[in-house]
């Protein structure tokens, strides 16, 4: 478990210890695309169908009840109703410096140009509920979606075997204002929401993470409806200097490990005995946690240790790596960080671990995973709007420069297209 690598001897090395594939298996394509179509073509009876028989039960409503959230609520733990309220709040705020505002300017005789924001109108909201209740991710999703005025907002999540949702779940959506709750999950609640059946209405964007079967019915139904992303299992780097706590390094590790036998985690350093420190601990701590074999699994498949001559040298791995998450463990977080260029979410200092931002900081925690930070950002408020351009020439403007754009369409040889100017350069 958590090999080291020395580095840049050791590149090709722990390169191939670290790729993870995340091609889908042709066994869950062909159970997703067979659901799919069998969704698209029966609608809600196969919605119910495959309900029955994933979740072993065939709910008599299709939404959550409003009596159902406040009965949640009313019973819940208040400590847990306060931080949910605080993480909303903060979740909120911050989203809230993200509104991308439409902007119109005069760009010379007469001609105004500019482009205009206006939110998506009607989303669905994919909260997990397999094997874990995530009212974090509710939260996650609704916020930006709100701050973006998105007007109709649907949360679906797998009921269990007795027809029921996840009341850490309903108290969240109480907290977030969200009473549109649908009690499926899986591939066939995707499909339904792409599609729209008898009693689930089609939306126009699906967002939120799952498992290998939502993830890939997303993958399918994209073009019917928009999608965030395909988050895969989850990644942390932390580079950490000498002066890191390597209990910190240890449990900011497992805290990932501990989500996925296919989650992972590395620690970049540039001290050899803090590099051994880790991986001691490590293998001292591993077995106290609950979740041991799930930490054991991963950090064996997908954990390492990398020691480095200098913190360059740790940006350039970290670099090479893109992770989800990236923690800096060291002495001066803010002078390394021009240097890093590309992560879902940097977590600065010891202070500042994953779990904060996984809950309750406020950046969504909703990122890009398994190298694609290269490209792809976190879930945001931008997810949930549209841009339309504005164009509005005057005569005058045309009078001087259509000949011009008619010539231009003559190259393309498209004749309507030059007509259509030169029929109101006549009329001028
Ligand atoms: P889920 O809601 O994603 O999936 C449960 C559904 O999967 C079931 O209702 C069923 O319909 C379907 N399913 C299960 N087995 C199937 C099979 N053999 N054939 C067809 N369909 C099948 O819940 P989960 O399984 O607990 O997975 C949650 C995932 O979400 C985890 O991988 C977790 O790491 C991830 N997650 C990611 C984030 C993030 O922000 N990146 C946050 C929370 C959770």
């Amino acid at each position: 478990m958590l090999p080291i690598f020395s580095y840049p001897e050791e590149q090709s090395d722990f390169q191939r210890h670290l790729s993870r594939s995340v091609t889908f298996e042709p066994e869950v394509q062909r159970v997703v695309q067979d659901i799919l179509s069998d969704v698209a073509q029966r609608g809600d009876v196969a919605l119910l169908d495959y309900t029955e028989k994933f979740q072993g039960i065939r709910p008599e409503a299709f939404m959550v009840s409003q009596e159902e959230i406040e009965q949640a609520y009313l019973a819940a733990d208040r400590a847990f109703v306060v931080v949910l309220e605080e993480a909303y709040d903060n979740i909120t705020g911050f989203h809230r410096h993200e509104i991308d505002k439409s902007f119109f300017y005069e760009a010379g005789n007469r001609v105004i140009l500019g482009q205009r924001v206006t939110p998506i109108e009607r989303v669905m909201l994919y909260v997990p509920g397999g094997k874990a209740a995530y009212p974090s991710s509710l939260l996650m999703n609704v916020a930006p979606a709100q701050v973006a005025g998105v007007k109709e907002i649907f949360i679906t999540t797998p009921c269990d075997d007795n027809g029921n949702v996840s009341e850490h779940v309903l108290v969240a959506a109480k907290v977030a204002g969200i009473d549109t709750i649908y009690k499926f999950g899986g591939a066939q609640a995707v499909a339904a929401f792409a599609y729209g059946t008898e009693s689930v209405p089609k939306v126009d964007k699906i967002t939120g993470p799952g498992n290998k079967y939502v993830a890939l019915a997303k993958k399918e139904v994209f073009g019917h409806v928009s999608i965030d992303s395909i988050a895969g299992p989850s990644e942390v780097v932390v580079i950490a200097d000498r002066h890191a706590d390597p209990e910190f390094v240890v449990l900011d590790m497992f805290a990932q490990a501990e989500h996925d036998p296919d989650a992972a985690a590395v620690c970049i350093t540039d001290s050899a005995e803090l590099a051994e420190a880790v991986r001691l601990l490590a293998l001292e701590k591993v077995d106290t946690m609950v979740r041991s074999e799930v930490i054991r699994k991963a950090l064996t498949a997908n954990g390492a240790v990398v020691v480095v001559r200098d913190m360059a040298e740790a940006c350039e791995v970290s670099n090479m790596l893109a992770p989800e998450h990236l923690e800096l463990h060291v002495r001066n977080s803010w002078e390394i960080l021009s240097d890093l260029k590309h992560a879902g979410a940097i977590f600065m200092g010891d202070y500042s671990c994953e779990t904060i931002g996984d809950y309750y900081a406020g950046p969504n925690h909703t990122l890009p995973t398994n190298g694609t930070a290269r490209f792809f950002s976190p879930l945001s408020v931008r997810d949930f709007v549209k841009y339309s351009s504005i164009i509005s020439y005057s005569a005058q403007e045309l009078a001087r420069t259509g000949e011009r754009i008619a010539a231009f369409a003559d190259h393309e040889g498209l004749q309507a297209h030059a007509e259509a100017v030169r029929a109101r350069l006549r009329k001028l």
